[in-house]
């Protein structure tokens, strides 16, 4: 991966921000009658394209189902865990998109009918559509790790939908001992947010620092390797002493016997393929697939995503359903927000034209993905992606990684970017 330059990025993203908003549709209906988009799931990627519906085509009538009234932004989650923000700072409610003229409903969807193009909800409402977009997240493969489940899981966090179980494990760290033992076993491969158990390691790191610094961290790792793994463990030893005796963190690897295999929720232990762990606070975050409504629409293929196409993240599987965010197969783009920010985007221009009888415009992505290591420092990894015979790719030459050699200065403006993003992206997506 080439290294970054912010402008021939930023240039790079201009272009992709272009391709995705500028279709510049005006407020008709064809015959008449008014098209209809039904959005499941009201988070990044549902949110995003019902305000992006919208503002190209506002004749359109969009309706998003939401299970809760209020959405808490995964992203500076780990901040909260760490004791630097509220959790009411990442805190959104949808008064923006009703706004915009989209229609919210909070209500669970129990059905989706690809035939007769029907969206049920637990509270008896039903809605016809001409296109569904859905974007409903993740769910947990609780059959992977013995005795984590639905119910322990509201004793022993995974805090990987944020929320309540976001503080629970920050509650449980404050309670934690000087001296006591912090389990972190991230997923396999592939999950929501590859750095994220990682900069969640570095944050509670930073606060048993400086509030209970005989404390250790343990990362119990399916894994070999992980995102942006050398400038993790260089800022880990700068800051914690990893690699030595002494260090806050230690990483074990799938080879190394990571592997966590059992849970006891009664002794608090962790049993890896090496040996067991008594710990103090226990964070498993289990292996992932699609949101239960892609599986019971049908949506998904053996491996428990649902495959779309790229070009319009139409379903391979129902014609007039869309899948965006973390839920669809869109590799190489990664499972984050700033991807389903932009695959929604996507989706909402293909969507507007083929309704208004054209065709969906060439498409383009971007994501960056920021993590803070210590507070006042963070680094990032972007990318652009294009649309090339029938698959996306990445862009040669745009994105990168930030350079490996430490600058403090350049360190603390990453931060600062990592923080902006979050307002930036927050805005578009509800405001
Ligand atoms: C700790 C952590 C840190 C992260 N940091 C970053 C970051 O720095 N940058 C970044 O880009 N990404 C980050 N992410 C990833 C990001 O949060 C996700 O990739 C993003 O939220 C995916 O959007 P989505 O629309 O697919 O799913 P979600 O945002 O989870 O939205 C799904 C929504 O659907 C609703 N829903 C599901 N099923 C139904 C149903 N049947 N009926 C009604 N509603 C339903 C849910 O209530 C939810 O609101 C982070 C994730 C974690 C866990």
């Amino acid at each position: 991966m080439s290294q970054f330059t912010r402008r021939s990025f930023l240039k790079a993203t201009g272009v992709a921000a272009a391709a995705t908003t500028a279709l510049g549709y005006s407020s008709f209906a064809i015959g008449g009658a008014k098209k209809k988009v039904v959005i499941v799931g009201g988070g990044i990627g549902g949110a995003t394209a019902a305000k992006y519906i919208k503002m190209m085509d506002s004749s359109i009538d969009v309706t998003l189902i939401e299970a809760n009234k209020h959405y808490h932004t995964c992203f500076m989650s780990n901040e909260v865990i760490g004791g630097l923000r509220s959790i009411d700072s990442i805190r959104f409610g949808y008064d923006g998109l009703k706004k915009h003229g989209v229609n919210v409903v909070h209500d669970w969807v129990t059905s989706i009918d690809p035939d007769k193009r029907v969206v049920k909800t637990k509270g008896g409402g039903s809605f016809g559509y001409d296109r569904c977009i859905v974007s409903p997240g993740i769910d947990f493969r609780w059959d992977t790790i013995e005795g984590y489940d639905a119910k322990v899981a509201e004793k022993i966090p995974h805090a990987w939908k944020a929320g309540p179980q976001t503080l629970l494990l920050q509650k449980q760290l404050k309670a934690m001992r000087d001296g006591g033992t912090v389990v972190i076993a991230p997923p396999p491969n592939p999950f929501r947010c590859p750095p994220g158990p990682y900069e969640r390691a570095s944050l509670i790191a930073a606060y048993l620092k400086k509030h209970k610094p005989k404390s250790k961290i343990i990362i119990l790792d399916p894994k070999d390797k992980f995102s942006k793994f050398g400038l993790f463990t260089e800022g880990w030893k700068r800051h914690y002493g990893f690699g030595t005796d002494n260090s806050m963190i230690e990483w074990v690897s799938g080879a190394k016997g990571g592997k966590v295999e059992s849970v006891d929720a009664n002794s608090w232990t962790v049993t890896a393929a090496v040996e067991d762990f008594k710990a103090d606070v226990i964070n498993i975050i289990p292996a992932q697939k699609a949101g239960k409504i892609a599986f019971s629409t049908g949506l998904t293929n053996e491996k428990g995503w649902c495959p779309i196409d790229g070009k319009t993240f139409e379903s391979k599987i129902h014609k007039n359903i869309h899948v965006i965010g973390d839920a669809s197969v869109a590799s190489p783009l990664p499972k984050s927000g700033y991807a389903a920010n932009s695959e929604a985007k996507v989706a909402a221009a293909a969507v507007v034209a083929l309704l208004n009888g054209g065709k969906a415009p060439q498409p383009s992505w971007v994501n960056t993905c920021y993590s803070i290591i210590h507070p006042g420092e963070g680094i990032s990894v972007a990318m652009v992606y294009a649309y090339r015979d029938g698959k996306i790719v990445k862009v040669k030459g745009s994105g990168g990684l930030t350079p490996k050699e430490f600058d403090a200065e350049m360190r603390a403006r990453e931060e600062q970017y990592a923080h902006s993003w979050f307002k930036n992206i927050t805005s578009d997506v509800f405001g």
